[in-house]
């Protein structure tokens, strides 16, 4: 069960402590208390665990300070939509960027930083294409041991340099260790905080729970978490709410293939389909990546490169973030040349995401005239 406080419910007022008194004599009950400091409102949700089937709505209602109880009905407590009464809200900003089930934020970039001027360039292109996000592998986990690791820290200090110069909002970066998000606050603050990261979680790190821990305590920065490769939906979205069950509710959930054979001869098994059930099942906008689930540049027989086919289907199913492997110079990339776009394709891609973009606002809007009647 979750109540729902007043806004800007104050610890220190006398309601509150009534309230929070009357919570440790239930029996059987404990809680955990989500607080949500915005610039104008702080939001504050109280999760009750425990015996919560003989606790009343009403008899909670009533309680100082409580705007709202919902009973929870589904699995994931907090990043769940829950049958009774859940209109909290599925979106969140981030550096002046909103993050929404309602939205489409675009994060084209580099697999891997593998050089400044490749860094110029990718985020040059994302400018002149008014673009403020974009994605920029540091630290890669690699199959093989003597692969490229990633320049990790070493590279930072320009990448967020070169995103302050152009202009990028918020990038997209991957951490496999909880020092990462040290290394990379630390970079931010040494360069002036030019730019904002959503720290990612890879799909080889789904079910790391110390690190999803880890990164679900801090609140500074907003997670990306993609798709275990090899595990259930159902699996994949406990792993988000262990970030958001520490206290980090800014998740967006990224599908991205499953790992299997029948998806031959694409990387992974294309599983966009999804899109509509994560939104249902949850709050959080939901991200596609098909550069991982595609794996290559191969086209059909219209011309159209699965990248662009598989990018569109996601979108027509409300998508609301695309990350998408780009390069100056695919033959010389250190990590997944062979799937990556080209920069002068940019503006094809965008125009193309446009189109399907526009398909999913008018079937929404075409579901929604033939429900109001
Ligand atoms: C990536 O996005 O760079 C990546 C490694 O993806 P995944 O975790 O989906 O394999
Ligand atoms: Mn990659």
């Amino acid at each position: 069960m979750i109540l729902i406080l007043e806004p800007n419910s104050s610890p220190e007022s006398t309601d509150y402590k009534i309230l929070t008194g009357q919570l440790d004599r239930l029996s059987g009950i404990s809680y955990r208390i989500h607080r949500e400091v915005g610039a104008e409102v702080t939001l504050t949700e109280i999760y009750l665990i425990g015996n919560t089937a003989a606790l009343s709505i009403e008899q909670m209602q009533v309680l100082p300070c409580v705007e709202k109880v919902v009973r929870v009905s589904e699995a994931y407590r907090v990043l769940g939509r829950h049958k009774q009464g859940d209109d909290r809200p599925s979106s969140f900003q981030y550096n002046g960027v909103r993050f929404g089930q309602d939205t489409l934020n675009i994060f084209a970039g580099l697999c891997a930083v593998d050089s400044p001027e490749s860094t110029d360039a990718m985020m040059r292109a994302l400018k002149e294409h008014n673009l403020t996000c974009t994605r920029m592998g540091a630290y890669k986990p690699r199959t093989n041991p003597y692969a490229f690791q990633g320049f990790g820290a070493k590279c930072l200090p320009y990448v967020f340099e070169l995103a302050g110069k152009y202009g990028i909002r918020v990038i997209a970066m991957e951490v496999t260790h909880e020092s990462h998000v040290d290394e990379v606050r630390a970079a931010l603050k040494t360069t002036g905080s030019p730019t904002g990261v959503m720290l990612q979680i890879g799909t080889r790190n789904t079910q790391n729970f110390e690190l999803l821990k880890h990164v679900g305590r801090q609140q500074d920065f907003p997670v990306l978490i993609k798709r275990g490769f090899g595990i259930t939906l159902d699996e994949s979205l406990n792993a988000a709410e262990y970030l958001a069950s520490e206290g980090n509710r800014k998740v967006v959930f990224c599908l991205r293939g499953m790992k299997t054979n029948m998806g031959d001869p694409h990387r992974n098994f294309v599983d966009f389909s999804h899109v509509p059930v994560v939104k249902r099942l949850t709050r959080m906008p939901v991200c596609i990546d098909p550069s991982h689930s595609v794996g290559s540049r191969s086209s059909a027989p219209d011309g159209i490169l699965d990248l662009f086919h598989v990018a569109a289907q996601g979108v027509v199913a409300g998508a609301n973030m695309l990350l998408i492997d780009f390069h100056p110079n695919p033959t010389k990339a250190l990590v997944d040349g062979p799937q990556a776009l080209l920069l002068s394709e940019l503006p094809h891609f965008l125009a193309d995401v446009a189109i399907a973009r526009e398909a999913y606002i008018k079937r929404a809007a075409l579901v929604a005239a033939h429900t109001a009647h």
